[in-house]
């Protein structure tokens, strides 16, 4: 059992999972124990009321922090869970129609009472892409970013769109080139607050590098040895991953 608090989870005496008794003092709004059967396939969760009072020994960390003591697998069970303790959190009506809805019986879903409506917990697929020109990769600074820190072009896939052509849509919408040889490299769940990152690498076809000013800042082809001086992304991330598969081959 993990439990979350916001957006945080508790770690107890080096532990993310509890047992019953552990955690049978916490009010929770709600535990994934109470959902039918097929449920209780997944990572066992409970949501518990903020503020949570901490004892001796405990704490609450974010999602990255958990990847830095627990690694890949705990992070993206630890995803999962938390996306549906956010989704039973902050849904609990219907859209259509305001009735409630309710966990169904076979399959992952939510079902309104009133109209049968149903819904499934949000996924936001981002394409996230690694450029590379005459042995060098391009990083760009984003605008959000308060510090100097430099990554791969990525952005949210829009409705209708494949993969390949958010990749190219994206590259060329934030630094104005077009890009060939697109492969698929990868991906990783990203619970902030929900996104399904899909890497890809590719290479640099045409254009002069122009940030578009707004997202985008600053950008540049960087050589292998500048970027292990620069500041670049989260080990936990996928964008890094990226950024050392191009440093392994340079
Ligand atoms: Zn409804």
């Amino acid at each position: 059992m993990m439990i979350f608090c916001g957006n945080k989870i508790l770690i107890r005496s080096g532990q993310y999972k509890f047992n019953d008794e552990d955690f049978s003092g916490l009010k929770l709004l709600m535990s994934s124990r109470e959902l039918p059967e097929v449920w209780q396939k997944l990572p066992e969760w409970s949501d518990v009321r903020e503020p949570l009072t901490l004892n001796d020994g405990e704490r609450l960390i974010g999602l990255r922090d958990l990847w830095h003591l627990f690694g890949d697998k705990a992070f993206t069970e630890a995803s999962g869970a938390l996306q549906f303790a956010t989704w039973f959190r902050n849904v609990r009506y219907c859209s259509h129609c305001g009735g409630k809805i309710f966990p169904r019986p076979n399959d992952f879903g939510r079902e309104c009472e009133t109209c049968g409506a149903v819904f499934y917990a949000p996924i936001s697929p981002a394409v996230i892409t690694a450029v590379e020109r005459d042995g060098k990769l391009l990083l760009a600074h984003n605008s959000a970013w308060n510090d100097e820190r430099y990554s791969v072009i990525a952005g949210f896939v829009e409705p209708g769109e494949r993969l390949e052509e958010a990749v190219r849509r994206e590259i060329m919408e934030e630094v104005s080139l077009t890009v060939r040889n697109i492969k698929y490299f990868g991906s990783q769940t990203w619970p902030f607050p929900n996104s399904l990152m899909l890497g890809f690498t590719a290479e640099y076809e045409s254009g002069e590098i122009q940030p578009d000013g707004q997202e985008i800042l600053k950008a540049g082809f960087f050589g292998a040895d500048e970027i292990r001086k620069m500041n670049i992304p989260d080990e936990a991330s996928i964008a890094r991953k990226l950024i050392e598969n191009f440093l392994a081959r340079h």
